[in-house]
C-alpha cells in the first residue's frame, strides 16, 4: 500500500532535490568518483585479467547502488521510491557476490571458480532477485514523508545473506593465506581480502543502523567503506604490484586529492577562500604531474632490475647444472684414464728394473722420460678424481688415532732422495712433543696433504733446502707441520688465490710448467673436513714460503 498523502518535491536528473541535504551529496558523490576512478584505472591497465574485470564491475555496481540511493533520497514520487527500492536490493546483492568473487580469485591465484560454485551462490540469492519487486521487499512508505520505506521480510533475508557472504570472504581470506606459498601473492591476497572485508563490514553496519532505527544519517557512514577499500587497494598496487598497476597509486592519490580540493569550491559559504583554493589546485596539478612521472620512472627501473635479477638467477641455475655435468665428465674421464696409465707405469718400471733383460743404454733415457711423464699424469688424474669426489661429496674419510709426527718423519725419509736428486736438502725437525703429535684423522689423507706440500716445496725450490718441522700446542690442542723452503716464494696478492681450483701463482710456470693448480685446493678441503687447516706465509717472490698444516690433537 502506497501512501500518497505526502507532498513530494521535484528532482532534477532524479537526484537534485530539496529533499536532500549537502552531507548526503558529499557522502554519495565522493565514493562514486573514487570508486569509478579506481575501477577504470585497473581495467585500462589490464583488461584481460579476470580479477581486474571483477574489480571494475564491482566499482560500477557500487556506483550504481550509490546513484540509486541518491535517487531514493531525492525521489519526486512514491512510485519511484518503490521502483528504485526494488532495483537497489538486487544490485546490493550482486555487489556482495562480486566482492566475494574478487577475494576468491586472489585466494586461488587468479584461477576461476568452478561453475557449480558460482551457481550455488547465485541460487542462494535467487529469492532476492525474484521477489525484489513484491511487497515482501517494501511494505509501505514512511508516514514522515522522508522517502523512507518499511522493510519487508526479504530485506531481513538479504541482511542475513550479506553476513553469510562476509563469512565466506573471511573463509577465503584464511584459505588463501594457507595455500599461497609465494610471499608476494600471499601479501596481495591479504591486502585485497582485508580491503574487501572492511568495505562489506562498513556497508552491512550501515544497513544495521537502519534496522535499529538510528536515523538515516548514520547510514551515510556505510559508503565510507569504498574510499578505505580504494586506499588499501591502491597501496597494495604500488607496494606489491597488485593488478599489475604499481604507478597507478600516485595517479590515483594525486587525482583524488585534486578532486577533493576541487570539491571545496562547490561549497557556497567559503567564497573568500576560492582564490587560495584555485592557486592550490594549480600548484598541486603541476607538482602532482612531476610526482607521477618520477614514480613511473622509478617503477620502470625497478621492473627492469627485477627482470635482470630473474635472468641472473636463471643463468646461475644453468651454470650450476653445467658445473655438475663437468664434474661428472671429469670423474668418468679420469676413471677411464687411470687403468691404462697404471699399466704403462707398471711395465715401464719392469723394463727399467731389467725384468725383461738388459736394455741398451740408448733405450734407457726415453724409458725414464716415459716413467716420469706417466707418473706426473697419474698424479694429475688423481687430482681430478679428488676434486670430483670432493664436489660430489663422495670423499670417504676413515678416522683413527695415529702419530702425525711419526708419519711425517717417515714421509721425509721417503722423499729425501727426490730432493737430493734436485740438489736440495730435506731436513726433518721436531720439538719436544708433549702431545706426541697424536691426532684423530684419516691417516692416508693426512699423509697425502703433507706429501703434497713437501712435493710443492721441492718443485718450487730451484736451490737451497726444505725444512719440515712438527710441533704441538698443548694449550690449544693442535699439532702443526711447517714446511719451509728457500724457493721462488709467492707475491702477497697471490697468497689468497693459490688454494682455489686451477689457480697457479705467476712464478710457478717459470720453475715448473707442469701442474694442475688442484693440489692445494684438494689439500685444504681435506684438511678442513678433518677439522684442520693449511695456511701459507711468504715474504714475496724469490723469498721462499712457509706452508703450515694443522690438525687437532687427539682427545
Ligand atoms: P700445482 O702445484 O699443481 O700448480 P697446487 O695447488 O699444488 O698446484 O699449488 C698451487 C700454486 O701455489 C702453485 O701453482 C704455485 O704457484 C703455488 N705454490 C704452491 N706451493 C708453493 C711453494 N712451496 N712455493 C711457491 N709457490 C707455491
Amino acid at each position: 500500500m502506497i501512501d500518497n498523502a505526502c507532498e513530494w518535491g521535484s528532482a532534477t536528473f532524479l537526484i537534485f532535490s530539496e529533499n536532500v541535504g549537502a552531507l548526503v551529496y558529499y557522502t554519495h558523490i565522493m565514493p562514486i568518483v573514487i570508486s569509478l576512478f579506481l575501477g577504470f584505472q585497473v581495467l585500462i591497465n589490464n583488461s584481460k585479467r579476470l580479477s581486474n574485470q571483477v574489480l571494475f564491475l564491482l566499482t560500477v555496481v557500487f556506483s550504481a547502488w550509490v546513484y540509486f540511493d541518491l535517487i531514493l533520497w531525492a525521489s519526486p514520487t512514491p512510485e519511484m521510491v518503490v521502483a528504485f527500492w526494488a532495483a537497489i536490493v538486487p544490485i546490493e546483492m550482486f555487489m556482495y557476490l562480486l566482492a566475494l568473487y574478487l577475494v576468491y580469485l586472489f585466494a586461488h591465484n587468479q584461477v576461476d571458480a568452478p561453475t557449480w560454485k558460482k551457481l550455488a551462490f547465485s541460487s542462494f540469492l535467487l529469492p532476492i532477485f525474484l521477489l525484489a519487486h513484491t511487497s515482501l521487499n517494501v511494505i509501505g512508505l514512511s508516514p514522515d514523508c522522508d522517502t523512507g520505506a518499511f522493510e519487508g521480510i526479504l530485506i531481513q533475508y538479504m541482511y542475513l545473506s550479506e553476513l553469510i557472504i562476509i563469512s565466506f570472504v573471511i573463509y577465503y581470506l584464511f584459505k588463501g593465506v594457507k595455500q599461497l606459498h609465494d610471499s608476494i601473492l600471499r601479501k596481495r591476497h591479504i591486502f585485497i581480502s582485508l580491503a574487501t572485508v572492511l568495505f562489506l563490514l562498513f556497508f552491512s553496519a550501515g544497513n544495521l543502523t537502519l534496522s535499529f532505527d538510528l536515523g538515516p544519517y548514520y547510514e551515510q557512514y556505510k559508503l565510507f567503506g569504498m574510499p578505505i577499500f580504494a586506499a588499501i587497494v591502491a597501496y597494495s598496487m604500488i607496494k606489491l604490484g597488485t593488478f599489475n598497476a604499481e604507478s597507478l597509486l600516485t595517479e590515483i592519490l594525486v587525482s583524488a586529492l585534486w578532486i577533493l580540493t576541487f570539491s571545496l569550491l562547490l561549497f557556497s559559504d567559503i567564497t573568500y577562500a576560492r582564490p587560495i583554493i584555485v592557486v592550490t589546485l594549480v600548484i598541486f596539478g603541476l607538482l602532482g604531474t612531476q610526482v607521477v612521472r618520477s614514480v613511473q620512472q622509478e617503477v620502470s627501473q625497478r621492473e627492469h632490475i627485477e627482470k635482470l635479477a630473474k635472468d641472473l638467477e636463471g643463468a646461475n641455475t644453468r651454470l650450476t647444472q653445467l658445473d655438475k655435468l663437468k664434474s661428472e665428465f671429469v670423474s668418468i674421464a679420469s676413471h677411464q684414464l687411470r687403468s691404462p696409465i697404471t699399466a704403462i707405469r707398471g711395465y715401464t718400471s719392469l723394463l727399467l728394473d731389467g725384468d725383461y733383460g738388459k736394455l741398451p743404454q740408448k733405450a734407457m733415457e726415453p724409458l725414464q722420460r716415459i716413467d716420469e711423464s706417466s707418473k706426473r699424469m697419474a698424479l694429475s688424474i688423481e687430482d681430478y678424481l679428488n676434486v670430483s669426489r670432493i664436489e660430489s661429496g663422495n670423499m670417504v674419510y676413515n678416522y683413527s688415532d695415529f702419530s702425525l709426527r711419526n708419519e711425517v718423519e717417515k714421509l721425509c725419509d721417503d722423499m729425501r732422495p727426490e730432493a737430493i736428486k734436485k740438489g736440495l736438502g730435506l731436513i726433518f725437525r721436531t720439538s719436544d712433543l708433549k702431545g706426541q703429535g697424536m691426532v684423530h684423522a684419516d691417516i692416508g689423507k693426512a699423509v697425502q696433504i703433507v706429501q703434497n706440500i713437501i712435493n710443492n716445496a721441492i718443485k718450487y725450490t730451484p736451490n737451497g733446502s726444505i725444512s719440515v718441522y712438527v710441533r704441538d700446542d698443548v694449550v690449544c690442542k693442535i699439532t702443526y707441520v711447517d714446511v719451509v723452503d728457500t724457493g721462488v716464494g709467492i707475491a702477497p696478492e697471490e697468497l689468497g688465490a693459490i688454494f682455489e681450483k686451477f689457480e697457479r701463482a705467476r712464478n710457478a710456470n717459470a720453475v715448473n710448467a707442469h701442474g694442475t693448480g688442484l693440489g692445494l685446493f684438494v689439500a685444504i678441503k681435506m684438511a678442513k673436513e678433518m677439522k684442520g687447516d693449511i695456511t701459507v706465509h711468504s715474504d714475496g717472490e724469490g723469498k721462499g714460503s712457509r706452508f703450515t698444516f694443522s690438525l687437532p690433537l687427539a682427545a
